[in-house]
């Protein structure tokens, strides 16, 4: 069930924990409006932090990219799958433990951040911590899984599949979790999202009482926000669209669904059912024989608002989701 918020978002809520690719920026380019939105929000007293499962970029690199995009950005306002990743690392082993370092430049500061020693994969260690590294060699990976598998302790910065770059889209660091996984029968403790230890690290460092968790995908940013019992945006820059949407189980539904980041700065209603439609404004969904229709003339957010909840409803009925495939989605006005 999507919920309603009579005031802005950003009067509801203290902090924004604001994924970045496809939230923010798309590869190296903003997203239309974001900077302005993201001022909007701050300047009516909204935290506002940024946060990535990309383990190789440090912070720094993080924050110059956000303010070459007009999002005004320092160090302290990003947190990175890595920094999580050196927090559980020095949570369970204390300062000045030796770490098996399998990555970037990202990985192996934020092991230093935290007073951790990061070491080769032939040296004493405690544990291995693993990331996206371009620059990791593949007899490297062979070594450090055959300790992992022999009982050496492993934290994987993140799972995803896959990675944008500028030849496309390619294999993530997920893909080396995989690999090392199933050779070793051995499952990574994982600091992203959907993982909790990033979304706690973020709410530590950033201090927020109320925050809203803001992404692009279901898998990841939203399955992570009922990780840790927080509500969420889902905004419709990025991967996940209208099939995604209306297939979402429920531990992927997010509390509130925008446009974009001008979401934060409105106040968000929530439809109502109406026999077997659900309504909003002049926009009415329903899931006759398992096709979605909509009618109605009226605000883009608002079409959203009504497929989700008339998907939902339907998903939770028959088990399966609604055909939306006839459907034309309204343009962002
Ligand atoms: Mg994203």
């Amino acid at each position: 069930m999507l919920s309603s918020s009579s005031s802005a978002l950003c009067d509801a809520y203290d902090l924004a924990m604001l994924d970045l690719d496809g939230v923010v920026y798309v590869g190296p380019d903003a997203v239309p409006g974001a900077a302005g939105h993201l001022a909007a929000a701050r300047d009516r007293g909204m935290g506002v932090a940024f946060i990535t499962n990309n383990a190789s970029r440090p912070p720094e690199a993080v924050a110059t990219h956000l303010s070459e995009l007009d999002v005004p950005a320092t160090v302290d306002d990003v947190v990175t799958s890595a920094q999580a990743a050196a927090a559980v690392l020095a949570e369970r082993l204390g300062e000045g433990a030796r770490v098996v370092l399998l990555g970037g430049l990202g990985l192996e500061m934020a092991l230093a951040e935290r007073g951790l020693q990061a070491v080769g994969v032939e040296d004493e260690a405690e544990a291995v911590v693993s990331g996206y590294g371009p620059d990791v060699r593949w007899g490297d990976i062979m070594r450090a899984a055959v300790r992992i598998r022999d009982g050496l302790w492993w934290v994987a910065s993140n799972t995803d599949g896959t990675i944008p770059t500028p030849f496309g889209v390619a294999p993530g660091h997920g893909v080396l979790v995989d690999t090392v996984r199933r050779f070793s029968s051995v499952e990574p403790v994982v600091a992203g999202k959907p993982a909790r230890p990033l979304l706690d690290e973020t709410v530590r460092r950033m201090g927020g009482e109320r925050p809203l968790m803001v992404g692009d995908r279901l898998d990841t940013d939203i399955a992570g926000a009922h990780q840790v019992g927080i509500d969420s945006l889902l905004v419709l820059t990025g991967v996940s669209g209208l099939a995604e949407l209306v297939a979402a189980r429920r531990d992927e539904r997010p509390t509130y669904v925008g446009l974009d980041l001008r979401a934060l700065t409105e106040p968000q209603p929530a439809p109502e059912q109406d026999g077997g439609a659900w309504v909003l404004g002049d926009q009415r969904a329903e899931v006759v024989d398992g096709t979605m229709r909509v009618t109605g003339e009226g605000e883009p957010a608002d079409w959203w608002r009504v497929v989700a909840a008339a998907g939902w409803a339907w998903l939770d009925e028959t088990g399966e989701a609604a055909d939306t495939s006839g459907l034309a989605v309204p343009a962002a006005s």
